[in-house]
């Protein structure tokens, strides 16, 4: 199809055929898996996925591409959502899903949010996101990647970079480097908070001002005597402290 890429809707579309099988193969689609992929586009992943599973839902924002699609896969089992994956309920569904996409990037850290929102029904995730945020997602504390979004991930998911993806292998190229990731839910965290909404709170208003240190940026949930009990230097800043720092504050407030 003759389309035009969209910069509205982060349409850079895979055409390294290479990345795209290592890309296939590491999701490995079984043929009864409930797979969705976010942002088909012109079918760079959903025609090799379409060959491995007997039914694909994808989700497609673009009415031009939707009306190509309907026509390219009629002979195909897929069932095309013509609408904005922010807006998409994943509660629909009666079985785990697994979730693939290259995503469009000017949206992948609400997509990522509204996962955890949706981590119940979720069996797995595989996502295209630019290097840079996968690159923050996966941080170690104490680093400058190291932020919000890792520790609310990590909290959740076990994630694995895979493949690294230039931006020679997308038409039109982005301006940006890609990483290919899995993020799986974890079936036993490594640490449970008692309260979510607190413990998002939390890491929210301690990295709202990250240059801070804890002390100023918490002071309107914890004081300096309860600091000392849980035993974290009230001095650090929210970069230092792990996901299970994060948790035992929260967990002492609840
Ligand atoms: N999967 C294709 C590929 O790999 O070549 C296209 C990937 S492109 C980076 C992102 C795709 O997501 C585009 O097809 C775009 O139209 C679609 N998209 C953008 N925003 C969206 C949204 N809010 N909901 C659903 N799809 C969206």
């Amino acid at each position: 199809m003759k389309h035009f890429a969209k910069k509205k809707f982060g349409q850079n579309f895979l055409k390294d055929i290479s990345i795209i099988h290592a890309i296939i193969k590491s999701i490995n689609p079984l043929p009864d898996d409930l797979l969705i992929e976010i942002g088909p586009g012109l079918g760079a992943l959903t025609k090799p996925l379409l060959k491995k599973t007997n039914h694909l839902l994808s989700i497609e924002i673009d009415h031009d591409i939707v009306s190509w699609m309907k026509n390219e896969y009629s002979q195909k089992s897929i069932t095309i959502f013509n609408e904005d994956v922010l807006n998409f309920n994943f509660h629909q569904f009666d079985q785990k899903i697994r979730i693939v996409g290259n995503l469009p990037y000017n949206i992948a850290t609400p997509i990522l949010f509204k996962c955890i929102d949706n981590i119940k029904i979720i069996k797995d995730l595989h996502l295209m996101l630019q290097k840079e945020v996968v690159d923050r997602m996966i941080a170690n504390p104490s680093s400058s990647e190291y932020g919000r979004l890792s520790v609310m991930l990590q909290y959740y998911f076990s994630m694995e970079y895979l493949i690294h993806v230039p931006k020679e292998s997308f038409e039109p190229e982005p301006k940006v480097e890609s990483s290919f990731v899995r993020l799986i839910p974890y079936e036993h965290y490594p640490c449970i908070a008692n309260n979510l909404d607190q413990f998002k709170n939390i890491v929210k208003e301690a990295f709202s001002q990250r240059r801070k240190t804890i002390r100023n940026t918490l002071k309107s949930f914890i004081n300096e005597n309860d600091f000392e009990k849980i035993g974290i230097n009230q001095q650090l800043r929210a970069e230092n402290l792990s996901v299970s720092d994060f948790v035992k504050i929260s967990n002492y407030l609840d």
